[in-house]
């Protein structure tokens, strides 16, 4: 039999802000165990949580930037259960009203984005666990799609295009090794032309994009190989493998009605006025599909270029500062993705400067060649190329009558490649043209000494 895969993902996602959901501690990563705490992170009682505008500003913009439907009126509750990461017994989250239903991410559609507060993280070491309180209470959104997706591939596209515009909208680093982005999928399978939806699983524990692919990848397969054995799939949640390449069962899937969910009573509802909202459209930000599109548009960049600028957005903004001023954006580029890139975060070079870098070389002032050595300059120290081309005396040499006369200097000194050239050996010339170089150390402009040469040898 034929069998059609359908996925579901639910996205948690730390949202970058500077302090935490409900209280005013700090929100960095990799801080000393149990530092960035107080009586309401810890869940101590009789303390009182106090909303952070910012994490629902961000929450909003993610929702505009996917097409979401902002809802007016949304509310606080609290899902109740035990475990040890949640002292207080309840985490406070949205169910019945969240921040924003609908929108999409790509073809696939959203069921909805709801706003949360994350969790302590427990480790487990050989014979004690511990608990570090840093992150609980870190304002978490939670992305729900609906089971739009057919294959592991539709997972991998969407979560690389997700990650792609919250990082474009600054709304959190998406760095999946430090648990910024938390993936579990849904995943059933059902024989082709049935529209009912099979039993699911849902997968945990992927700490990548490509081993949330793989381990879609598993599992389906391990359903339809269930099933074609006369099996049958029950509801679970799965471990995922990334060393054994497999999925092991955790435990039978709990029930919504398990959290017995039921409003915050220390929480006022959240109401979205024209003018908050008005405030966060102004700041959306371009998604990166249409800024590809545009920085190939407006400045003749090729797919590949736009692609490898647009994947950080503070390398595209590099970009557009200096092209901003350039005649030669594809060179600016050229200088971003060989030499910048690898080593962009100590980068002292200000776009002004390279534009500028691009133009003395456009304009013959100094060689290709010299350009690598004042950029290697401009990225130590931080200074004007012009500064730098004056200080080491790099000016290019492109006064014709310099660089005239040392031709003729070239041509008397080597009569046997003047001989080879006009006998037809048309690659002497370069020899040459090697030789002027040598004679100007380097300075004569290099074309201009091939045109004169061409000239005075004649013919060719
Ligand atoms: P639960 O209540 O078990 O969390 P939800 O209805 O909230 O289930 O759905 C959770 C996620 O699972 C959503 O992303 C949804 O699209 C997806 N999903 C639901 N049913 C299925 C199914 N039969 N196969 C694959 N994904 C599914
Ligand atoms: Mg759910
Ligand atoms: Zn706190």
């Amino acid at each position: 039999m034929n069998y059609e895969t359908v996925i579901g993902l639910e996205v948690h996602v730390q949202i970058k802000t500077r302090t935490k959901m409900f209280c005013g501690c700090a929100t960095e990563f990799g801080a000393e165990p149990n530092t960035r705490v107080c009586p309401v992170c810890l869940g101590y009682p009789g303390v009182l949580p106090v909303m952070n505008e910012e994490a629902v500003r961000k929450t909003i913009l993610a929702g505009l930037m996917l097409g979401c439907t902002i809802n007016r009126f949304s509310k606080w509750d609290r899902k109740n259960y035990f475990y040890p990461d949640m002292p207080k017994n309840y985490q406070i989250s949205q169910y019945d009203l969240p921040l924003c239903t609908g929108g999409a991410v790509g073809q696939f559609r959203l069921t909805r984005i709801h706003l949360e507060e994350d969790v302590a993280k427990s480790f487990h070491f050989e014979r004690t666990s511990g608990v570090d309180f840093n992150r609980a209470g870190t304002p978490l959104m939670e992305i729900v799609s609906e089971p739009d997706l057919r294959s592991p591939e539709d997972a991998f596209q969407y979560l690389t295009t997700l990650k792609e515009i919250l990082i474009a909208g600054d709304i959190s680093d998406c760095d999946m090794e430090k648990g910024q982005l938390r993936c579990d999928a849904n995943v059933s399978v059902r024989p082709v032309g049935q529209t009912q939806l099979g039993e699911k699983v849902e997968l945990k524990n992927m700490n990548t994009i490509s081993g949330v692919r793989r381990a879609l990848g598993y599992e389906e397969q391990r359903q339809i190989a269930a099933l074609e054995r006369g099996g049958k799939i029950t509801q679970e949640t799965r471990r995922w493998d990334e060393l054994a390449g497999k999925t092991f069962v955790m435990r039978t899937k709990e029930y919504a009605h398990d959290y017995r969910y039921f409003s915050e009573p220390d929480l006022m509802p959240v109401i979205v006025s024209d003018a908050f909202l008005a405030e966060i459209q102004r700041g959306i930000k371009e998604l990166p599909e249409a800024r590809r599109r545009r920085l190939v548009e407006q400045y003749g960049l090729p797919e590949y270029d736009a692609g490898v600028l647009v994947a950080d957005t503070a390398v595209a903004d590099y970009f557009e500062q200096a092209a901003a001023g350039s005649k030669n954006p594809k060179a600016i580029s050229n200088w971003i993705m060989t030499e910048l890139l690898p080593k962009f975060a100590e980068n002292k070079i200000s776009p002004a400067h390279l534009a500028e870098l691009v133009a003395a070389i456009e304009a013959g002032r100094i060689s290709g060649k010299q350009g690598k050595e004042v950029f290697a300059e401009m990225f130590a120290t931080g200074q004007s190329p012009s500064a730098i081309i004056k200080a080491r005396g790099l000016a290019q040499v492109s006064d014709a009558a310099v660089v005239e006369a040392l031709c003729v200097q070239a041509i008397k000194a080597n009569p046997k490649s003047v001989a080879d050239y006009q006998a037809g050996n048309t690659a002497a010339i370069n020899f040459l043209k090697g030789q002027v170089m040598k004679l100007s150390q380097g300075k004569a402009n290099p074309q201009l000494a091939g045109e004169i040469l061409a000239r005075l040898l004649g013919g060719h």
